[in-house]
């Protein structure tokens, strides 16, 4: 089992809502206490600034890699989303993802529960997308289920994912995500899709643009941390 970070507890339960009526609280709860799932304070850059793109300003960060450590959570994420399927009745061929290995993990479990197709779109680790297809297809006429493990903005699986999938003749159906953010994309996407948006959870989470961030604005600022050395320490502690 993964490591539990007790410390944390209190400042999720304000942080975290479960939305998915159907997942076993005991289940979400163990995911929620997970070593370095949350930092429910902080000031992070999301993605990491790269080539000229410029990444946001996070007061809160949720890291998927952690869920994935467990074959048993992951198990049980796609369950119940499995359960929203049926429940929505959402026929679809292809699951498209950004190509994070955590995402790849989760996808191929749903793929194989579902016998649907899986493609997935280049990641950078810095947290971008790329531009192109890296595994699977999109064909003309094929109904998607886009998937992310955290949309912290709502643009993944409102905007990215989508054009891309329409811009190959495909149709998105539905869209699915671990977490979900609170910023305004989010409320986007929600809107788009309806009930075919499925999220286990919703996290609390403050988006900035560099030049408009609170955060860095303070007197004694806190030091911006890239998102990737968060997700870096977490893996490091699994193998010391
Ligand atoms: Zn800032």
């Amino acid at each position: 089992m993964p490591q539990v970070d007790q410390q944390s507890e209190q400042s999720e339960s304000t942080k975290v809502k479960v939305v998915s009526q159907t997942i076993p609280r005991l289940v979400v709860d163990r995911i929620l206490k997970t070593k370095g799932i949350l930092f429910p304070e902080g000031h992070f850059e999301y993605p990491v600034t790269y080539e000229g793109k410029v990444g946001n300003h996070l007061d809160t960060l949720f890291v998927i890699e952690p869920l994935t450590q467990s074959d048993a959570f992951v198990d049980t994420l796609v369950s119940d989303i499995c359960l929203w399927l049926d429940k929505e009745q959402i026929s679809f061929d292809t699951i498209f993802a950004p190509a994070q290995a955590a995402v790849q993990k989760i996808v191929r479990s749903l793929a194989k529960k579902t016998g649907a197709s899986s493609a997935f779109l280049e990641y950078l680790p810095q947290g971008w997308f790329g531009e192109s297809l890296v595994e699977g297809k999109i064909s003309p006429n094929q109904n998607v289920l886009v998937f992310n493990g955290v949309t912290q903005q709502g643009r993944c699986v409102g905007m990215r994912l989508p054009e891309f999938v329409e811009k190959h003749g495909g149709k998105v159906v539905a869209a699915a995500v671990f977490a979900k953010g609170t910023a305004a994309g989010v409320k986007d996407a929600e809107c788009r899709y309806g009930s075919k948006f499925y999220a286990t959870i919703s996290v609390d989470i403050n988006v900035y643009a560099p030049k408009d961030c609170p955060i860095c604005s303070q007197a004694n600022s806190q030091p911006l941390i890239p998102w990737t050395q968060m997700r870096g320490a977490q893996l490091r502690d699994q193998k010391s």
